[in-house]
């Protein structure tokens, strides 16, 4: 038995099919009547309900695209912060690659400067050994 009909089966009055609704009450009759979806001949649907779907769906469209906007920032942010942390890892990789270089650098300065500093000891003892056995 379909139930969506235009006409109350019971006193035949015209029943009002409200879009979303599992059971439709006759307002004539206050008779029950449930509703399954296979039940549901879209196309003998009133245009009132054709029109309450469209307003549904309009309804929704701010929804819908306030959903999208909120996946698109978020996957939006994950990138940012996998972007930066990429770039600070990067970066302090550079930073730690600079710091080694510039303690080699300042290693061999000194060491350099230190083998420069024993030279000249050495040679000025030599030379004053030299000038006190004269
Ligand atoms: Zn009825």
């Amino acid at each position: 038995m379909k139930i969506i009909e235009k006409k109350c089966p019971n006193c035949g009055a015209n029943l009002d099919f409200k879009v979303g609704e599992h059971d439709i009450v006759c307002k004539s009759c206050r008779r029950k009547y449930a509703v399954e979806y296979g039940d549901i001949d879209f196309d003998q649907l009133s245009k009132k309900a054709q029109d309450a779907l469209g307003a549904a769906d309009i309804s929704l469209r701010p929804v819908r695209r306030m959903i999208i906007a909120i996946v698109i920032i978020f996957f939006a942010i994950v990138a940012i912060g996998t972007t930066i942390s990429v770039i600070n890892i990067a970066n302090s990789r550079k930073n730690f690659d600079e710091r080694v270089e510039e303690s080699q650098r300042e290693y061999e300065r000194n060491s350099q400067e230190m083998m420069e500093k024993s030279q000249r000891e050495y040679e000025r003892r030599v030379q004053e050994m030299n000038e006190s056995v004269k």
